[in-house]
C-alpha cells in the first residue's frame, strides 16, 4: 500500500524500534508511549481496519495474539498483566489505517478508557 505510514514502517522504509517479527506480524514501540510498555502489533498484510476483517485474512488476528503472548513474555509483563487495544474508526480512536493492536503494561491501568 503505497502510502500507508505502517506498510512503509513494515517494509523499514520508515525507521522503527522493532519488538517482535515473524512472517506474519511486525511489532514495534508506539513513538508517544502511553505506558512503561506500549508496543504497536501490526499484520504485515495491509488491512485498513477491523471493519475490512474477512473470513479469508482474520487468521491475522490469530497471529497477533500468539505474537503479543510471546512479547509479553520477553518484556516481563506477562504475569502483572497487559491490555491489547484495537481502535477502529473515528470515533474508536483510529488514526493509521493500517489495522493494528496497542499492547499496554507496565503499570496499572484505568477502566473504562475514555
Ligand atoms: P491509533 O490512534 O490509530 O489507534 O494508533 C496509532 C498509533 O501510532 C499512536 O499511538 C501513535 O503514537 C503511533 N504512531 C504514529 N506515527 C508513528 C510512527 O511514525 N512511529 C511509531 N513508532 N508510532 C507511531
Ligand atoms: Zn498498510
Amino acid at each position: 500500500m503505497m502510502d500507508c505510514l505502517f506498510c512503509k514502517i513494515i517494509a523499514g522504509e520508515i525507521p522503527s524500534t522493532k519488538v517482535y517479527e515473524n512472517d506474519k506480524v511486525y511489532a514495534f514501540r508506539d513513538i508517544n508511549p502511553e505506558a512503561p510498555v506500549h508496543v504497536l502489533i501490526v499484520p504485515k498484510e495491509h488491512i485498513a481496519s477491523a471493519n475490512e476483517l474477512t473470513a479469508e485474512n482474520a487468521g491475522v488476528i490469530a497471529d497477533v495474539f500468539l505474537a503479543a503472548k510471546e512479547i509479553a513474555a520477553r518484556e516481563g509483563i506477562a504475569e502483572g498483566g497487559y491490555r491489547i487495544v484495537n481502535n477502529c474508526g473515528a470515533d474508536g480512536g483510529q488514526t493509521v489505517g493500517h489495522l493494528h493492536f496497542h499492547m499496554l503494561g507496565g503499570r496499572s491501568l484505568a477502566w473504562p478508557p475514555g
